[in-house]
Parts: structure tokens; sequence; C-alpha cells
């Protein structure tokens, strides 16, 4: 299959939008921006639709698909209720960067939950995806559009990489603003849990509906014996090809043992990477050494996380070592993220203050 690639700009893209929407309404697939990153979208109420974007990712089929919509008045058809909770969230958050769990209505079918009697909606404030759901007349099942176990896309280039020629048609909007995937947050209990760490914090959780938690699950180990809500987040997701570890501690004895694995790596032939903010770029010289943001603002961590780590695949790093980013209200999603990616690989750098995440 050819997978045609149109910008979102202008009257061309509004055509594009007009075709991209026919192709959703015929059961084809459509990947498009959005302001977390790029997802994979078909029609969230057709299970053939759900298994082509199960196949097209590689992704196993247990693993739920979050609807989105584009407005407030799509919701009722698709829940079961709307606890009091969910409507002060949605109040405060939407549309953007945060997905709810409700009891999911007969409509939904369970091909797109993961056979799950819940299911997970999101209304996104990025004006394409707005204007292709709403032109879809739909709701849309959407993933991220990465092959499962590659880190996100947030470029339509990225997207193209993992799954041009696999789907119809890709919208291009340019690089993503946020980069990390939205904060999931289960509102089925008695309070607002989240289920996987995003853009919008805990703390702002709780300052909208008075209260909120974490799922202990997602706090450790997988293996610690807790099994997550989400069925997402059990899976190795967002892995490089290079083996990853995150050195924590304070900053001269991070960058010490930093540099010093990324000598011993070099002497021994191996192609190095060092991932790290622009406060301590200089105190690196390995061959590929990545500046992903600044600590002064962890959003330009956050937005150009997924990237760095898809560039070191394809400048082909063997080992790549990264300093922890757990600052600030996106810490949490960031160091998420970027602890699976490096499969639980924490080294602590002593000179105290270590932190496992
Ligand atoms: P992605 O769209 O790739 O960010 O993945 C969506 C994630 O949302 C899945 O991997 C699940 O972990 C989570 N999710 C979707 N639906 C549900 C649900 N009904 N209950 C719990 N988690 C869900
Ligand atoms: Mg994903």
């Amino acid at each position: 299959m050819e997978t045609e690639i149109r910008q979102v700009k202008g009257e061309e893209g509004r055509q594009a939008i007009a075709k991209a929407a026919e192709i959703l309404g015929r059961g084809g697939l459509v990947a498009f921006p959005t302001e977390t990153v790029y997802g994979l979208g078909g029609n969230g109420l057709d299970p053939q639709a759900a298994a082509r974007i199960y196949a097209a990712k590689g992704r196993p089929s247990d693993n739920p698909l979050i609807l989105h919509i584009a407005s407030r008045k799509e919701l009722p058809p698709l829940v079961r209720e709307i606890p009091p909770m969910a409507e002060r969230l949605m109040d405060a958050f939407w549309p953007g960067p945060m997905t709810l769990i409700f009891r999911k209505s007969a409509c939904v079918p369970r091909e797109t939950t993961g056979g799950l009697e819940t299911v997970a909606i999101r209304f996104p404030s990025h004006p394409a995806a707005q204007a292709l759901i709403r032109e879809a007349g739909l709701p849309v099942a959407a993933p991220s559009a990465n092959l499962s176990g590659r880190p996100s896309p947030t470029t339509a280039q990225h997207v193209a990489e993992d799954l041009g020629g696999r789907i119809e048609m890709i919208l291009d909007g340019g690089p993503v603003e946020i980069g990390l995937e939205s904060t999931i947050i289960d509102v089925t209990g008695a309070i607002p849990l989240i289920l996987r760490p995003g853009a919008i914090s805990l703390e702002q959780v709780r300052q909208a509906a008075g209260d909120g938690a974490f799922d202990p699950a997602i706090l450790g180990k997988p293996d610690a014996g807790l099994r997550p809500r989400a069925p997402g987040m059990k899976y190795r997701h967002y892995a490089p090809k290079a083996e990853l570890a995150i050195v924590t501690g304070k900053p001269e004895a991070v960058a010490e043992k930093i540099a010093s694995l990324a000598a011993e790596k070099q002497r021994a032939g191996f192609r190095v990477g060092i991932l790290c903010p622009e406060e301590s770029q200089g105190r690196y010289d390995a061959a590929l050494v990545k500046t992903v943001g600044t600590r002064a603002h962890e959003e330009t961590i956050a937005h150009n996380l997924y990237r760095c780590l898809r560039e070191f695949d394809q400048e082909q790093a063997e080992f790549v070592f990264s300093e922890a980013f757990d600052e600030g209200p996106m810490g949490e999603a960031i160091m998420n993220r970027l602890v699976k990616a490096a499969g639980y690989r924490i080294l602590p750098a002593g000179g105290g203050d270590e932190k496992i995440p």
C-alpha cells in the first residue's frame, strides 16, 4: 500500500483532512498530529478498524485503544456514567492531554477496549485532530502511531519510518507540542487514579478534583507483583536499540560516572551515546552527546526525548547513558518513559541523594 503524506495547513490542508475523514469512514487508517504525540486513527466503533490498527502497529490486541472525540457532547453515548470528579477534570483539562477511563456503553466494541468493560476517552486540543474527528463524525480510536516497542512519534517523519506502506495516509502537522503521551486517569473508582503520568500532573488533578493518587503499580518495577491497571504499562515500551542506563545522584558524581562508563565502553570499541541537559553538555566528550533540553524548563526535555531516542537508533548507538530528569511537574512523566526505555537499568553514582525512581 502507498502511504500518502499531506500537510494540514491552509486550503490544501482542509482538503487533506476531508480525504482523511473519508478514509476513516470506510474503515481505513490515518495517522494525525495531536498535542501529545502522533496518533494512528481508525473508526472507534468498528471492530475491523481496531483489528487493522493492532496489525499495523504489531500491537498485542489486549492493549486497549483510546477513543478521541471533538466535543464533550460526544461523550455521553460512549459511557455508562459520568462521575462528578470526571466533570471537574474535563472542565479543567479538556480539550487537552488528559485521557479519562469510564465504564463503557454497549456501542463501544470490546475489540477497541482490549476486552475491557471500560473505555479510555480523550478530547485533544490540536486543531487538525479536532477537524479530522469532526469531519469523520466518529469517535476515532488512536494509539500512538509507532510500531509497538518503538518510541512514540513526535513528527510525521517518525510515523513514516514506522508505518510507511502500512496505512493509507499521514497528516503532517509538524513536530508536536508536548512530546509525551496523555495523562491517563481512571474515574471509575472512589478517587481519580493516575494510570499513566503525563503533562497533567498529580498536583493539577488534585487541585481540580479535590483528590487523586497514582496507581501504585506504575511507581515500581513491573515485576514487583502489582498489576498495572492500564494494560499498556506492562509492556516494555519506548525501547531504543541501544542498551540504555540512567545514572542518578548528585550532578558532579553523575557527570563523572557517565564520563567514565562512556570511556570504558568506547575503549572496548562500542558506539556510545550520552543523553544530558544543556546544563551539563560541556562535561562530556563521547562520540554521540545529545542535549535533550534544559532543566530550567523540563517541558523542553519531554518535547525532545523521543526524537533523541530515535536518533540514537539511527546512529546505531550500542550503549547510551542518560542523566535522570525527575524535577518539576513533568518529571514523573519523563522518568516513567525513560526508566522503561532503560529496561529499569538505574545506576546510582554515589555522592548521596540517590533517588531510585
Ligand atoms: P497509546 O494510545 O499507545 O498511548 O496507548 C493507550 C494506553 O491507554 C494503553 O496502552 C492502555 O494502557 C491505556 N488504556 C486504554 N484504555 C484503557 C482502559 N479501558 N483501562 C485502562 N487503561 C486503558
Ligand atoms: Mg503507545
